[in-house]
């Protein structure tokens, strides 16, 4: 692997692999554990495809007692374990290890509840974001957040990186739409977190969940709120001279009080591969492009999408139209939803950035990524979630050239570090993973991140889960204080332990 090291694999794990092999079979009868390497091999990466790495073992549990059961097998034998859902991860969250014995949980694939008097969902975590929207959308409703991802991506996935999507600038993101959890922790404990009811008494935990990128424990099951679909919804193409000018506007729009349900920006050049890929009919002209999607009842959409014309047109759009019909606006999100794979077709690779900014420093942020395409002499593509400040520089590659994944991830650390200079962070919803897991010091100190650690240790002391992802450094927890012990006395001796 270039430029990331992960921990080194452990031979006395390594050694006992038919051992650890047989302890899971008689666990997960049948075909739910796959050890031949050419069966392992689609699990080798995830979407982070500059990175592979083979697992020790590949299991697939199907209940609860299974999953409860190999995770207390790995504490009490000190092998690590890699959660994984549909394998979408852009961040190399679900990248195996090869002393780790993978968890897919696929195979969690049932709807379990549907609530519409309580506007809830309950769902194993193998069910695809989709998924969930086509069980209720028959008595209109949905899932808010819709990663683009979503025909494939697991809710699980969802709620290990907080995903987000087009939509959840109204609608909020993972977080915001989940309302319990079920996990098991690597000591093989089973905690539940929420429900459908509005809050929990404590510590919110289950906001501590979501976005733990299979760190903390291993979910199965999740409670999600779904919406009623809004009466109208109408989406605006935005054609703009240069991408400071769209930045602008975007800005103006939040601003002005307007929360639109979506809005998007792509640059020139994503533009022109969106449009040879899917004929939306977007303006090959323009140099930044916003769709501006508006949604409620009917006469509130008219009202503010003729105040999003007055702002767009005052920030020199030369290029403005309206959908007119439901199968319109759908086409006018085709192209941005096919973003990714356009973009994969002018170019052998890409990686996919992450970052997230204060909406004003837009113009900011796009003027200086021109800047380090010309520094590293690669080109970029820009996609993103324009309303949340979210961006996602598409940075184009060919691996096959020496040097060239090199200069894409030098490339990449500089836009996030210039994303933090802004005042803004390391990752919108992709998760930290491997990708940002060496920039997590450009945007927290050591007290910070050894912080961090100790929530890390009240969950799982021996470092087993996931481990290599997210920290850049690891500490023992008993170095980071967990349990400390002075002259063999245990401090607070007055507090009742268990
Ligand atoms: C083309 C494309 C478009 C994308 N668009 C978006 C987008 O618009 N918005 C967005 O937010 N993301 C997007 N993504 C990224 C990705 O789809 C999301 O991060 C998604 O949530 C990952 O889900 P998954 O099921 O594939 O998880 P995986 O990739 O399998 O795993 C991701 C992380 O979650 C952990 N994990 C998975 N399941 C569990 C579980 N049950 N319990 C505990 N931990 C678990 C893994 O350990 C890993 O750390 C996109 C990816 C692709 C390839």
């Amino acid at each position: 692997m270039v430029g990331i090291a992960m921990p080194a694999p452990d031979r006395g794990v390594l050694a006992r692999r038919d051992e650890i092999v047989a302890a899971l079979k008689a666990i997960v009868p049948g075909e739910g554990v796959i050890d031949a390497l050419t069966e392992m091999r689609p699990y080798e990466t995830d979407a982070l495809t500059a990175y592979r790495q083979m697992p020790l073992v590949v299991v697939l549990p199907e209940t609860v007692d299974q999953v409860s059961r190999i995770l207390r097998y790995c504490y009490e034998n000190e092998v690590k374990v890699v959660p994984r859902g549909a394998g979408t991860s852009l961040s190399g969250g679900a990248l195996p290890l090869a002393d780790g014995v993978l968890m897919s949980m696929m195979k969690f694939n049932r709807i379990l509840d549907i609530d519409f008097p309580n506007r809830a969902v309950i769902a194993q975590p193998g069910v695809t974001n989709l998924g969930i929207t086509r069980a209720v959308e028959h008595e209109g409703f949905y899932y808010a957040p819709d990663p683009s991802s979503q025909i494939a991506c697991s809710i699980g996935g969802n709620i290990a990186e907080n995903s987000g999507g087009v939509h959840c600038l109204k609608y909020g993101l993972t977080t915001n739409n989940v309302l319990g959890l079920e996990m098991v922790l690597i000591t093989g404990e089973v905690i539940r977190l929420g429900g459908k009811h509005m809050e929990a008494e404590g510590y919110d935990l289950l906001a501590l969940m979501t976005g733990s990128e299979g760190l903390l424990g291993v979910v199965t099951e999740v409670t999600v709120r779904i919406l009623q679909k809004p009466e109208t919804a109408r989406a605006a193409l935005v054609g703009f001279p240069t991408s400071e000018d769209g930045g602008r506007c975007v800005a103006d729009i939040i601003a002005a009080g307007i929360i639109p349900g979506g809005m998007e920006m792509m640059d020139g050049p994503a533009i022109q591969a969106a449009e040879d890929y899917v004929n939306a009919g977007y303006p090959r002209d323009a140099e930044a492009l916003l769709i501006v999607e508006l949604d409620g009842p009917e006469a509130e959409v008219d009202f503010l999408l003729a105040r999003v014309e007055e702002i767009a047109r005052a920030n020199r759009a030369g290029y403005l139209r309206v959908s007119t019909s439901e199968e319109e606006r759908l086409v006018f999100w085709a192209g941005r939803k096919s973003a990714f794979p356009a973009v994969g077709r002018i170019s052998p690779d890409y990686l996919c950035m992450d970052g997230t900014i204060p909406r004003r420093e837009l113009p900011r942020v796009l003027a200086g990524m021109r800047e380090l395409s010309v520094k590293h002499g690669l080109r970029c593509a820009n996609v993103f979630h324009a309303g949340d400040g979210n961006l996602h520089p598409l940075i184009l590659y060919d691996a096959n050239k020496p040097g060239e994944l090199e200069a894409a991830e030098a490339f990449g650390a500089d836009i996030l570090r210039l994303c933090v200079a802004v005042g803004g962070v390391l990752t919108g919803e992709h998760g930290v993973g491997i990708e940002k897991r060496d920039l997590m010091p450009e945007m927290f100190s050591e007290d910070d991140l050894k912080q961090q650690q100790r929530v890390k240790c009240a969950f799982d002391d021996k470092h087993l889960l996931n481990p290599g992802k997210v920290f850049p450094v690891l500490h023992r927890c008993a170095d980071l204080g967990m349990m400390h012990v002075h002259k063999g006395q245990l401090a607070f001796p007055d507090i009742p332990r268990f």
